[in-house]
Order: C-alpha cells, then sequence, then structure tokens
C-alpha cells in the first residue's frame, strides 16, 4: 500500500472506531437497564416492607391466642374457686367473668381487624411477587440484550484496532507523526484526496499552479488551502 492510500484507510477506520466508541459509552440501553436497575431496587423494598407488615399481623395474632387462653384460664379458675354459697363470692364471680367476657370481646374483634389486614396483605404480596418475577424475567432478558449489542460493537472495536496497528505500524515515522499532528489539529479528519483538482474534504478547486506542482510531488502533500495531508494519487484498493 502507498502512504497515502494507507493513510486514508487509516483515517477511516479511526472515524469508524470513534463513532463505535462513542455508541458504546451512549447505548441507551445501558441507561434504560440502569433506570430498571432502580425501579427493581424499589420494588424489592416494598416486598421487604409487606413482609416486616405481615410479621407483625402474625405476632399481634399469635399474642392474641394467648390472650384468649389465659383469659379463658382465667375463667375456669375463677369458676372453680368461688364459693357459690357466699352471695359477696358469687358478685365478685359475677363482675370478673363480665371482665373477661369483655376482654375476649375484644380479642375476637382485633383478631378480625387483624386477620383481615392479613388477608390484604397476603393479594398484596402475591400480586408484587409476580410483578418482581416478571419483572426480573425482563431485567435478565434486556441484560442479555444490551450485552450482546455491546458485544457486537466491542468486537468491531477489537477488530477495527487491530486493523489499525497493523496499518500503522507498517507507516514511516514521518508519516505516523504527520497524521497523529494533522488528526489531533483536524479532530480525525486528517487527510484528503485529490478528486480532478478538488480535494475531498475542503473542497477548494486548487489552481493550474498548485496542480502542476503536485504532479511533480511525492504521492502525499499539504493542501495548500486548509492544511491537510493531501494524498495526490490513491491506489484501487
Ligand atoms: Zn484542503
Amino acid at each position: 500500500m502507498s502512504t497515502g492510500t494507507s493513510l486514508l484507510a487509516l483515517q477511516d477506520i479511526d472515524l469508524a472506531l470513534a463513532r463505535d466508541r462513542a455508541e458504546l459509552a451512549a447505548m441507551p440501553e445501558i441507561a434504560e437497564l440502569a433506570k430498571k436497575r432502580r425501579a427493581y431496587q424499589k420494588l424489592k423494598s416494598d416486598a421487604t416492607k409487606l413482609y416486616a407488615q405481615r410479621k407483625d399481623l402474625e405476632t399481634y395474632l399469635s399474642e392474641l391466642d394467648q390472650a384468649e387462653s389465659d383469659a379463658n384460664e382465667d375463667i375456669a379458675i375463677a369458676q372453680r374457686h368461688t364459693d357459690t354459697s357466699d352471695y359477696r363470692g358469687v358478685q365478685q364471680l359475677e363482675q370478673e367473668l363480665s371482665r373477661l367476657a369483655k376482654l375476649l370481646d375484644k380479642i375476637a374483634y382485633d383478631r378480625a381487624e387483624y386477620t383481615k389486614q392479613l388477608e390484604e396483605i397476603d393479594s398484596k404480596q402475591a400480586y408484587l411477587d409476580d410483578y418482581i418475577t416478571k419483572f426480573e424475567s425482563a431485567v435478565i432478558a434486556d441484560t442479555k440484550a444490551a450485552r450482546a449489542k455491546a458485544s457486537d460493537i466491542q468486537q468491531r472495536i477489537d477488530a477495527g484496532s487491530a486493523k489499525r496497528a497493523s496499518i500503522y505500524d507498517a507507516l514511516s515515522d514521518d508519516a505516523k507523526a504527520r497524521y497523529d499532528a494533522a488528526s489531533q489539529r483536524f479532530n480525525g479528519l486528517a487527510v484528503e484526496r485529490l478528486v480532478g483538482n478538488v480535494p475531498s474534504v475542503c473542497r477548494t478547486a486548487l489552481q493550474e499552479s498548485s496542480m502542476s506542482d503536485l504532479a511533480h510531488a511525492a504521492d502525499i502533500c499539504e493542501c495548500p488551502y486548509c492544511h491537510r495531508i493531501l494524498v495526490i494519487e490513491q491506489e484501487e484498493s
């Protein structure tokens, strides 16, 4: 490959590499995934809150069971220890039984209330668990798709980098230095080729005098207008 042809090929690869690197960095799938992961964290924290509420209700219900069993035991004890021939004793028993009956009513009321809340939490948990399971598979599928897309781009970058290295390494030190400097100065668009008498990037037609100078030049020179590297004759590739 002539130096001019190599430089044009090098520039094409560098521009493609820059595009691929920018595309990889700005993949919308990556931002979308980050958003989904945040939503997933929120779902998981909702599930944890429901779980804690459920544990509390289960504790309340088992405390009620214990209170109920204590109250029933108190009733049995009170009945057993009362001397029914004694008027005061009977009166105290009635008061005690009435107190315990109210307590049992309160326990039954609370139990119904907590049981209702527990059922509500059950159905919320079932809905949320189902939603989280579907969300997880969606995130996994999206992650795979994003990885596949990223890996396609990464493979192009790897192949481009290897090709670039082989072309760049074969250049003379002078050509390397000229390309590096022009590439930096012109933001990647370092090289132009001559089409007829018009350079391909700045598109400023060369004068007769410049054209006759170029006839005696090497295969690359500097564009008199934009100062990019100008490839005069490009080989068929
Ligand atoms: Zn030019």
